[in-house]
């Protein structure tokens, strides 16, 4: 049989660092140093009986990699004690999480209300699938908590956000939202990406189940996707439970086994990150061709207390606009010589995105001029390339402007 590395009560007293590292592994017989992977479908039973009990008793043992996986349970169980949650799952991807998180939940007649900047495939699932399954949704200005009020006067089921938001970094005042919420009989669901499980702790501040793209800072690297729903034990027994094992978002062992090499170095990732965005953010503020820099992590940010109230750093994205229309900005783009040009973000390599004719070039223009997102904006994630070389190619691009 495996046997955890970390004794139970010791797993949940370490700093983050150590969780990072250590949390939710199990070893082997063979005592193996690194995280086994084990690539395998399915499982055998000794007996008839055997295989009897474990389907009469759920959750007894490994039974099939739909449902569960040795690989993908370290890297859920690392993932909960980094979260300081009671249950995690993994999915294929992030936008899995953010569909089962909602699917699992919601029924036809109910109402869910949601900020109106979010990542392109969320605003997708929320405006154009719930509605053709007859669950009503409401859009709000997510920074403005009145308008919230107002939107879940109503009641409603569910509320749904991302904080900070990708592109426009608004900020949402997670504990007056989830408290908003609550009074409504919803529960909130929070896409953390942005912030990294590191820098925000949306349970802690009243959240009822976070969302995650591993795809992006927890790999890191560029190599795979994956995702992840950290809530009660609860919400993910009875809600997701069914819902996960019978309709398979699950994630790859594989890819399970990747992400724990990425949460590994989590941390000394995301450091160096911010470190550099903020470095980033205060260059191009003073920099003429920049007609606008939005970094939670400077005081000119519109809701800077408010960031600096519920997370720990400003993140790894620094969002701006070049000076100019839209062709200015993609000389800008196509000048750069380091970073390069994708709509990823949360990599070891420096990025840049134009999102209005990229991630968010579904939405109508007068949508994308309503959440700030115009032709000239570009998203800077931060990678781990020398500060000086990254300012150096930022400065001879901007040239080009
Ligand atoms: C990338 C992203 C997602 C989707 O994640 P995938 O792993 O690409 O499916 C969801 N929300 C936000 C905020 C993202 O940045």
């Amino acid at each position: 049989m495996t046997k955890p590395i970390l004794p139970a009560d010791l797993a949940e007293t370490l700093d983050p660092a150590t969780i990072l590292v250590r949390g939710g592994a199990t070893r082997s017989p063979y005592d193996e140093t690194c995280e086994a992977l084990f690539m395998t479908s399915g499982f055998i039973y000794d007996t008839a009986a055997a295989a009897e009990q474990a389907f009469a008793q759920e959750g007894s043992r490994f039974v099939y990699s739909r449902y569960r996986n040795p690989t993908v349970a370290m890297f859920e169980e690392r993932l909960r004690l980094l979260e300081g949650a009671e249950a995690c799952r993994a999915t294929a991807s992030g936008m899995a999480a953010v569909f089962a998180a909602l699917l699992c939940r919601l029924r036809a007649g109910q109402r869910v209300v949601s900020s109106r900047a979010l990542f392109g495939s969320c605003h997708y699932i929320v405006a154009d699938l719930l509605p053709r399954w007859g669950i009503e949704t409401v859009f709000v200005d997510g920074r403005d908590l009145g308008a919230w009020e107002a939107a879940l006067a109503g009641g409603a089921s569910l509320a749904f956000c991302e904080s900070p938001s990708n592109p426009a970094m608004e900020i949402i005042d997670l504990a007056e939202v989830a408290r908003l919420t609550h009074r409504a009989g919803g529960i909130l669901v929070v896409d953390n990406v942005f912030a990294t499980p590191l820098l925000q702790k949306p349970l802690v501040l009243g959240a009822d189940v976070v969302v995650y793209s591993a795809t992006k800072h927890i790999d890191g690297q560029g190599r795979c996707l994956g995702g992840a729903i950290v809530a009660s034990e609860k919400f993910i027994k009875d809600d997701l439970g069914p819902f996960y094992r019978h309709t398979g978002p699950s994630l790859s062992p594989f890819n399970a086994w990747l992400l724990l090499k990425g949460l590994e170095t989590l941390e000394l990732r995301v450091e160096r990150q911010c470190r550099t965005a903020a470095a980033v953010a205060c260059y191009l503020e003073s920099h003429p061709k920049i007609t606008r820099v939005l970094y939670p992590g400077l005081p000119s940010h519109p809701q800077f207390e408010l960031a600096r109230r519920q997370m720990k750093q400003g993140g790894s994205l620094v969002c701006f606009d070049v000076a100019g229309d839209k062709g200015a900005c993609f000389r800008f783009l196509d000048a750069l010589r380091l970073v390069d040009i994708s709509n990823n973000l949360g990599d070891s390599k420096s990025l840049v995105t134009h999102p209005a004719t990229t991630t968010h070039s579904r939405l109508k223009q007068e949508e994308r001029a309503e959440l700030g997102i115009g032709d000239a904006l570009v998203r800077f994630s931060a990678g781990l390339e020398a500060e000086s070389d990254l300012l150096g190619d930022i400065e001879r691009a901007l040239k080009q402007v």
